[in-house]
């Protein structure tokens, strides 16, 4: 694989996938040191989001993209954050960043007692920035949220994000245990796998 540009700005993301695609000998670029202004994000969907993203940084670079869109989703306020799960805080004045969300998140399960959620990720792999047959993968990794934070790697929603088999939060694993087993890692594994298929 030559060179791609990752569309994402995301620290936590982008180490994750450094983790994980180094070793395949990729040289994946991130889209901020190739000078790309980030696009919005105004879809529902994590799926229309993550296309907008990545036809948004090859058209920059003129390289194939990869996109990530990704989040926690929560039955229990009906999916909420979702694709606002950056921004699940600053939508409702609550401050901004990792932690704001996350006492923001405990905020709204208050009383409730189904604490189960999900996060997501879909891939959007795009050829070039008219690539009509863009790549699409994604992955789900089922936990609960829990009221007080566990471990300190990881990112995002992490330290509150427990997988009862494992039992252990998501930012208690190590890299390799959380890469083996997240939603980022399993859509990552779908794309490879489409990649070196017959029909990429
Ligand atoms: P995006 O960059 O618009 O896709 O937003 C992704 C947001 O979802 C991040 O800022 C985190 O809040 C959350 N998120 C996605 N993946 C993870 C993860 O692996 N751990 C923790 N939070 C995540």
């Amino acid at each position: 694989m030559g060179k791609v540009v990752l569309a994402s700005g995301n620290r936590g993301k982008l180490r994750e996938f450094g983790e994980m695609l180094g070793p395949l000998g990729w040289e994946v670029v991130p889209q901020s040191q190739l000078g790309v202004t980030e696009t919005d994000e105004p879809f529902e969907t994590f799926l229309e989001n993550a296309l907008r993203k990545a036809r948004n940084a090859s058209l920059q670079t003129g390289l194939p993209a990869l996109a990530d869109d990704s989040g926690i989703c929560v039955p229990a306020l009906q999916g909420a954050p979702g694709v606002y799960s950056a921004r699940f805080a600053a939508r409702a004045g609550a401050g901004e960043g990792d932690e704001a969300n996350n006492r923001h998140l405990l905020t709204c399960l208050q009383g409730l007692a189904d604490r189960r959620a999900w996060y997501y990720c879909v891939l959007v792999w795009v050829a070039h920035a008219g690539d009509p047959c863009p790549l699409v993968a994604q992955g789900r990794w089922w936990g609960q949220v829990l009221e007080a934070p566990r471990g300190s790697g990881g990112f995002g929603y992490d330290p509150y994000f427990l997988i009862p088999s494992a039992g252990l939060t998501a930012a208690e694993m190590t890299a390799v245990q959380k890469n083996a087993e997240s939603h980022r890692g399993q859509a990552l594994r779908q794309l490879l796998q489409q990649l070196s298929g017959p029909n990429a």
